[in-house]
């Protein structure tokens, strides 16, 4: 329905119960368009829905109560035509806007809980929504100070498969040099990925608990404690996997 004097689309305006149009200012009293307005469900819904919005510590729960309401009133039939396309217009932005709004309570939710990767990936999706930017920026800060934090830590992580790697490769008499060769290369890869953090940094750390540590065992029980192969294989691999098995059943 656009307006009589502008020709722009009118908005529907419920705290003043009319329309009014964002050109001119023009108001028309819903009553005016519609006389029983106040027995029309999909008006209620969009009423309801945008109470429920405006109160400031609105949670998850209120928010799905609100996108439900505008949601119902998307559906509507029994509008005279002239007010349909109008409610409509407005239940697709109360949706929008309930979807953005999950997306920042549970953003909040996140960097309040200390997940911060987390936290800014959602704020990171409604960057100009309230003050998600500013959101980002204090994830951002947080994150990098994180890194710097844990740097030695992570160096640390990564220099183990390359050590592991050395004593296995020397007990195996490998020559020095492709020894040296394979160390520095395995050496520039998992100090790159625990470094550099998140998944390649966790990908590191299981392939050391799993490879590393008995691959060095079985090479120091071998070679150095001079055990037969057999039972350097069986404490290496199969009892450090047996009481690793039996720690996990007794989790649960
Ligand atoms: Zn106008």
């Amino acid at each position: 329905m656009n307006c009589k004097n502008c020709n722009k689309e009118l908005i529907l305006d419920f705290a003043a119960s009319g329309l009014s149009c964002p050109g001119c200012g023009t108001f028309i009293p819903i009553a005016e368009v519609c006389p029983n307005y106040n027995q029309i469900r999909e008006l209620e819904d969009i009423k309801k829905a945008d109470i429920l919005l405006s109160k400031e510590d609105i949670d998850l729960k209120q928010t799905g109560e609100a996108m439900m309401l505008y949601t119902n009133a998307l559906r509507t039939s029994s509008l005279p035509e002239e007010l349909k396309q109008l409610v409509q217009t407005r239940a697709k932005n109360g949706i929008d806007e309930c979807k953005r709004l999950k997306l920042y309570i549970s953003a909040k939710k996140s960097y309040s809980g200390g997940d911060t990767q987390r936290a800014l990936q959602s704020f990171g999706k409604i960057r100009d929504y309230k003050d998600s930017s500013i959101y980002i920026e204090k994830c951002r800060t947080k994150l990098a100070k994180q890194t710097r934090q844990q740097l030695p830590l992570n160096a640390v992580i990564g220099l183990l498969m390359p050590v592991a790697l050395l004593i296995t490769l020397s007990a195996f008499k490998v020559k020095l040099l492709p020894c040296i060769i394979i160390c520095l290369a395995v050496g520039a890869a998992t100090e790159y990925f625990s470094v550099k953090g998140g998944f390649g940094k966790t990908v590191v750390i299981i392939l050391t608990a799993l490879f590393a540590f008995p691959f060095t065992l079985f090479a120091i029980l071998t070679f150095l404690v001079h055990l037969s192969t057999l039972l350097s294989l069986l404490l290496a691999f199969i009892v450090p996997a047996a009481v690793l098995f039996a720690l996990a059943s007794l989790d649960k």
